[in-house]
């Protein structure tokens, strides 16, 4: 579903990020991205929703080319895919069953429906008692539920996690993997940069390691492979 061929990516200020990457991941793989910091790991996540736009090579995600994708095909591309990110990224005003509605692609969906689909997704991350609260009422750990409640709703094939659990302390951590696990377990690819050694050598998943832009080690249930 996911398909790199010879990616470069040099940023407008001479910074090559991507140095020439080729991957294939599959659908319903669970990949974890590791490498030290100014690796490439967030480049490398950003080109495959199309917040950075490849230098050169080709970019395959769900039979969509990236490098040939004109942006009024962006949001389409985008639909398919779910992200979340370190800082959660909520929308602060909002109460948690907006911020999730808010980002449900409402096409013809009867209000009734669109209510259904939004409590789903709140049972689903153990939330759907405090829908109407706003994120300041809620602990990192609940924040971070509602950005994957959020980041799945429209039943993305792809969910892109930046160090979704950066922020949070390890308790908090596991819970946030258990609902990334399940949700994976349902058919959806996920890819997540982390820098938890325990995260990885737990969860044992495919490892990507990126370092100088490069993929320097791939490996099927791999290791963590730094000190920290
Ligand atoms: P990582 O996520 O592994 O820390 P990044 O992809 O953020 O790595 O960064 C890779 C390299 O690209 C670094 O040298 C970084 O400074 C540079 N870089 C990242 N984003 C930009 C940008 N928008 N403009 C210029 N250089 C950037
Ligand atoms: P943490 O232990 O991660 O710091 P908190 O102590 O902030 O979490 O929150 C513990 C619980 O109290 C959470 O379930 C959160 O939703 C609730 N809570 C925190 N602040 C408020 C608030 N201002 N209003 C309502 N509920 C709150």
């Amino acid at each position: 579903m996911i398909a790199m061929e010879n990616v470069y990516k040099t940023y407008p200020n001479g910074v090559t990020a991507i140095n020439g990457i080729d991957v294939t991941i599959d659908q319903g793989e669970f990949v974890y991205i590791v490498g030290p910091s100014g690796a490439g790991k967030s480049t490398f996540i950003k080109l495959m929703f199309r917040e950075e736009v490849p230098t050169k090579g080709n970019i395959v995600i769900n039979n969509r080319n990236l490098a040939k994708m004109k942006w009024k095909e962006v949001p389409l591309l985008r639909r398919d895919i779910g992200v979340v990110y370190q800082d959660f990224k909520l929308l602060p005003k909002l109460t948690v069953y907006e911020n999730v509605a808010f980002a449900l692609e409402v096409i013809e969906e009867t209000p009734r429906n669109i209510r259904r689909r939004v409590m789903q997704v709140l049972d689903q991350v153990g939330l759907k008692n405090k829908a109407r609260f706003i994120p300041d009422e809620l602990s990192g750990g609940e924040q971070q539920r509602v950005a994957i409640a959020r980041a799945i709703v429209n039943h993305p094939k792809l969910l892109i996690a930046d160090e979704p659990t950066g922020n949070l302390d390890p308790e908090t951590s596991w819970e946030i993997m258990r609902i990334l696990e399940e949700i994976n377990a349902s058919g959806t690819t996920i890819i997540m940069a982390t820098h938890s050694k325990e995260i990885v050598n737990t969860i044992k998943k495919r490892v990507i390691a990126i370092e100088g832009g490069l993929i320097v080690r791939d490996e099927h249930r791999g290791e963590y492979g730094y000190e920290i």
